[in-house]
C-alpha cells in the first residue's frame, strides 16, 4: 500500500467514524484550555480534569493568576505531574498575558511559543483548537500512532511528524486528525501494547501489515522445519523396518 492510499483510508476511515472527535480536557475558554494544556504535559487528561474545576474558580482571568504566587497555584495543582514547575509556568504565563497580550490569549504560534510553559506542542493545540489553524500538535499518541500506522516514515522527532502530517493531510483535516491521533493512541494503539487484533484499521496499518508478514513466515518456516523432521524420522523408522525384515528372513 502507498503512503497517499494509506493517507487515504485513514482520513475516510476516521471523518465516517469520529467526525466530532474534540479534546478530553475540559475548559471554558482560550485561557482555560491553555491552563490545562499545560498541565497536561506527562500528565493525564483525567487528572487535569480532576484538579481545574478548583483551579478556574480561584484563577477566573489572566490578572487574577498574574496576581497570585506560585506557592498559592501549586497547592491547587499538587496531584499533577511537575506541579512546581508547572505552577511557576501558570503564574509566568498569565503575566506575560496580561504585560504583553492585553490578557488576551495570542493566536500566533511563535508569540504563544513566547510564553513560560508553553512549546510547540502547546502552541500548535491552542492555534488548532482555539483559532483553527492549519497545525496539528504531535504528542506522544500522535507521534507514536502515525509512525505505527505508516502516515509518516523515519520521523525521529515531532518536528519531523508534524511536518509529514502537514505535508500529507488535507488542511481542513489537520485539527481533528490530532484528536484521531491521541484518542486512538489512548484507548487502541497503547504504547506497550497495542490492541492490533480488535483495531478496525488494522487493515491499513503498516506496524500490523510487518508483524503480521512476519508472524505469518515464521509460523510457515517453523512447519516446514516440523515436515522434514517427520519425514526423516519416518525414513529413519522405514529403513530399520526393513533391516529387521531382510534378518528375519
Ligand atoms: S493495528 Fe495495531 S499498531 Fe496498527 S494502529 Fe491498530 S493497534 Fe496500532
Amino acid at each position: 500500500m502507498t503512503k497517499p492510499e494509506r493517507y487515504k483510508h485513514f482520513v475516510e476511515y476516521f471523518s465516517k467514524q469520529q467526525p466530532d472527535a474534540v479534546t478530553e480536557l475540559h475548559y471554558g475558554s482560550p485561557f482555560q484550555l491553555l491552563i490545562a494544556v499545560i498541565l497536561s504535559a506527562q500528565c493525564t487528561d483525567k487528572r487535569i480534569n480532576q484538579v481545574t474545576p478548583a483551579l478556574f474558580e480561584r484563577f477566573p482571568t489572566p490578572e487574577i493568576l498574574a496576581a497570585s504566587t506560585s506557592d498559592e497555584v501549586f497547592n491547587y495543582i499538587r496531584s499533577v505531574s511537575y506541579p512546581n514547575n508547572k505552577a511557576k509556568h501558570l503564574v509566568g504565563m498569565a503575566k506575560m498575558l496580561v504585560e504583553v497580550f492585553n490578557s488576551e490569549v495570542p493566536s500566533d504560534i511563535n508569540d504563544l511559543q513566547k510564553m513560560p510553559g508553553v512549546g510547540r506542542k502547546t502552541a500548535n493545540v491552542i492555534a488548532s483548537v482555539v483559532f483553527d489553524a492549519p497545525a496539528i500538535a504531535v504528542d506522544t499518541h500522535v507521534f507514536r500512532v502515525s509512525n505505527r500506522i505508516g502516515l509518516t516514515t523515519n520521523a525521529r522527532t515531532p518536528l519531523a511528524v508534524e511536518k509529514q502530517l502537514v505535508l500529507f493531510l488535507p488542511k481542513d483535516t489537520l485539527a481533528i486528525a490530532h484528536h484521531w491521533l491521541i484518542l486512538h493512541g489512548r484507548y487502541i494503539c497503547i504504547a506497550r501494547s497495542p490492541k492490533c487484533e480488535t483495531c478496525p484499521i488494522s487493515w491499513f496499518c503498516k506496524y500490523y501489515e510487518r508483524t503480521h508478514t512476519e508472524t505469518a513466515l515464521l509460523k510457515a518456516e517453523a512447519l516446514k522445519l516440523k515436515k522434514v523432521k517427520e519425514q526423516k524420522k519416518k525414513n529413519a523408522l522405514n529403513k530399520i523396518s526393513k533391516e529387521l525384515k531382510k534378518r528375519s528372513e
